[in-house]
């Protein structure tokens, strides 16, 4: 870092961004990497080809701008999540975080509110400062789980402008209901952003918050290809909402924001969508392995409906999270006292997870 010759308190920064930390996940290159939730399968060799040819066809184009309006690409996100879904009511952006941050820099800004029930994505804070507003933490019950009432009436009480709601929740894993949802619009004049990041992982006969859009014209769910798509490394979220959403959101992005590259691969991927979640049912089954091999071990894991399980019952979280990591697995530490989060892998690095966290426990 030869560059660097002032410290970052010397420049003249934004005085609401001093002090603050940048969003750090370690990235290690261990044997079994089970720390940031993604899809530890591979996109399928078929499916690769596809989307290969699609860039390879985008890139004789790339000396011109992209389609402002990635209408193909909206096409095929509202057909893949149906419910009658039209691509004006479809958005896209670089990960579901630019789209959130989208949703911020037109509905909150400075002198707003964004309000999460905590503990929950530790990027709504982050994303809600960089936009200048103001985060508000809610509570959730003890277990995790969002009470209809309670949550309408913290609500009602912070009056934000923006509240977010993860379901299934992250770092948690907790689903929430559809009345929780419906009780926290009624509750609020604001945007209602619900992150169904790992909505796929849900039971399959579990309803999608985009069934309660029609009438509710400040709802938005957001999703990503980022965990069910195994599509992390390409950068694609979207979202469904109104379409006067959809118009507000592009008053901030920047002009040409998704390359023609990324909605290349991403419609590619979309075409092959069965193929592409394929692995999703095996992740849940190492999900449910996961939760009760940790039960027998005296630990206690959270219910989860996504690709991941928080556990609590840990002595030390940061002893057992560097044990692990010497034993070459990467899991990680959300900051809750007494528990650690690990994301369901394949059926080998999952065996690999329980077996070097079975020879701790055996150790102390
Ligand atoms: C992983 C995750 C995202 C997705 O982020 P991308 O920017 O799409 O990779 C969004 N919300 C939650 C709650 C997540 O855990």
């Amino acid at each position: 870092m030869g560059g660097v010759t002032v410290r970052l308190d010397q420049l003249p920064l934004r005085d609401d961004l001093r002090g603050k930390t940048p969003y750090g996940a370690p990235q290690a290159s261990l044997p079994v990497t089970l720390n940031v939730n993604e899809n530890t399968h591979p996109v399928p060799q078929e499916v690769a080809d596809d989307i290969l040819d699609s860039i390879a066809k985008a890139l004789r184009d790339v000396n011109r701008y992209p389609d402002r309006e990635f209408s193909t690409l909206r096409e095929g996100f509202a057909d893949y999540l149906g419910h009658g879904l039209t691509p004006d009511q479809i958005w896209a952006a670089n990960g579901s975080n630019e789209v959130l941050q989208h949703l911020l820099q037109a509905f909150a800004g400075p002198g707003r509110t964004a309000f999460g029930f905590a503990p929950t994505y530790s990027m709504y804070p982050l994303l809600s400062a960089g936009t200048g507003a103001n985060w508000i933490a809610g509570s959730r019950e003890h277990d995790y789980t969002l009470e209809a009432g309670s949550a309408a009436a913290q609500i009602a009480d912070a009056r934000p402008d923006v509240v977010f709601l993860c379901t299934p929740n992250n770092p948690t894993g907790t689903p929430m209901g559809l009345d929780v949802i419906e009780a926290v619009y009624e509750a609020t004049d604001g945007i209602v952003i619900v992150d169904e990041a790992y909505q796929e992982f849900a039971p399959r006969d579990e309803r999608s918050a985009v069934s309660l859009l029609p009438g509710r014209e400040r709802l938005v769910v957001s999703r990503t290809m980022s965990k069910a798509f195994a599509f992390a490394g390409a950068r694609v979220g979207y979202l469904a909402a109104d379409a006067a959403v959809i118009d507000a959101l592009r008053l901030v992005r920047l002009p040409y924001h998704l390359s023609s590259l990324t909605q290349a691969a991403a419609s590619a991927a979309l075409r092959h969508a069965p193929t592409m979640l394929r692995m999703v049912d095996d992740i849940v089954m190492q999900r449910d392995r996961i939760s009760a091999t940790l039960d027998a071990l005296d630990y206690q894991p959270h219910d989860s409906w996504a690709n991941f399980v928080l556990f609590g019952g840990v002595d030390d979280p940061a002893a057992t999270w560097r044990a692990l990591y010497d034993r070459g697995v990467l899991i990680r530490d959300v900051g809750i006292p007494h528990h650690l989060r690990v994301s369901a892998g394949t059926e080998a690095e999952t065996t690999a997870f329980l077996d070097a966290l079975a020879s701790i426990e055996s150790a102390t």
